[in-house]
């Protein structure tokens, strides 16, 4: 049950809030509890107010996007969870070598719509789970290239909740990341490479076969859990341990990729969380090395 000052905070914004909500469906692991508020703004103007409520009552929210890089508890997350899935946040429209594409937008109708317009460069992030926004704190991508280095400007919602522009030199992507701080990202430009649509598809075909290579696709549900330690491999470090197809519950090392973590039906949050210990065990006691989660557990 919500909390009764979170929800007479919120009372303005009936309309758009969900209490006590399942999360599971938005999760790419698909489990874990509810949300003690669910809110899925429908306007630009509905979300920055929300948000400023949140900041003038301390409100703690956070935003999910597609939900492949966050476990979520058993117990369900305290305080607001936000989703940007209205058309108001995931609109996508091109302007000659410019796509523009909300963050509540998933990767997948992204890279449909820049293959359909020609424009080519998005390519390589084919397959992976997510929306603009999330690919966009993670530098979503993979060893040939990231989301970052095709990005010109980030719409934000600043720690006023007002409306700022991020222009390209004030972004710095990483291998882990970017220095976006804002608590929410609205949408991005990206400048792509104008080719036929036919090339682009062939390219897309290619990527799609190598990162299905690379993933556990008999399972629905799995998530990549660890960060790759600087100059090592997660997964080749975990192989190492001897862990692959430990299970625990019915969460099981993948096979394909011991750095994905993948679940049977039934499986619980706490199943995963068991295991991710048991991983971080093996590694430091075989390696002497702290694995640090990729995954962030709400
Ligand atoms: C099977 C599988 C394979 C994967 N393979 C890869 C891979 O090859 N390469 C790779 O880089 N990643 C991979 N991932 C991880 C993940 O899919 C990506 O990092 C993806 O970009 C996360 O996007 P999301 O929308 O799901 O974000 P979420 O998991 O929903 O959120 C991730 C973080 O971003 C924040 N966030 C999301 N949207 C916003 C917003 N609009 N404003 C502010 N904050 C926001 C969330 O609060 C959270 O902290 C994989 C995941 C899975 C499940």
């Amino acid at each position: 049950m919500a909390s009764k000052n979170v929800l007479a905070e919120l009372k303005d914004f009936a309309d758009c809030i969900q209490t006590n909500a399942s999360l599971a469906p938005f999760t790419q692991l698909k489990m874990g509890g509810p949300a003690e508020v669910l809110i899925l703004p429908r306007t630009l103007d509905e979300l920055s107010a929300v948000l400023k409520r949140c900041f003038d009552q301390q409100l703690r929210f956070r935003i999910l996007g597609s939900g492949g890089n966050v476990l979520v508890h058993d117990e369900g997350v305290k305080g607001i969870v936000l989703r940007l899935a209205a058309p108001a946040f995931t609109q996508i429209s091109t302007n000659g070598s410019r796509l523009k594409a909300g963050c509540g937008a998933t990767l997948a109708a992204v890279i449909a719509n820049a293959t359909h317009h020609g424009l080519a460069g998005l390519e390589t992030l084919v397959g992976l789970p997510g929306t603009i926004g999330g690919a966009l704190l993670l530098n979503a991508g993979d060893r040939t290239s990231d989301i970052g280095q095709f990005v010109r400007r980030v719409e934000v919602l600043d720690n006023q909740a007002s409306v700022q522009m991020r222009e390209h030199d004030e972004l710095r992507f990483t291998s882990t990341g970017t220095i976006l701080d804002d608590p929410v990202l609205l949408s991005a430009e990206f400048d792509l490479e104008p080719e036929r649509p036919e090339s682009i598809v062939k390219r897309l075909r290619k990527s799609w076969i190598q990162f299905k290579a690379t993933q556990p696709f008999s399972y629905q549900s799995a998530a990549r859990i660890f960060k790759n330690p600087a100059g090592l491999n997660a997964a080749v470090l975990i192989e190492q341990t001897g862990l692959i197809g430990t299970k625990v519950g019915a969460a099981i090392v993948s096979d394909r990729n011991p750095n994905y973590i993948v679940v049977e039906p039934g499986a619980f949050a706490r199943d995963v969380l068991r295991l991710i210990d048991l991983i971080r065990t093996r590694v430091h006691e075989r390696f002497h090395l702290e694995l640090e989660l990729a995954i962030s557990v709400w």
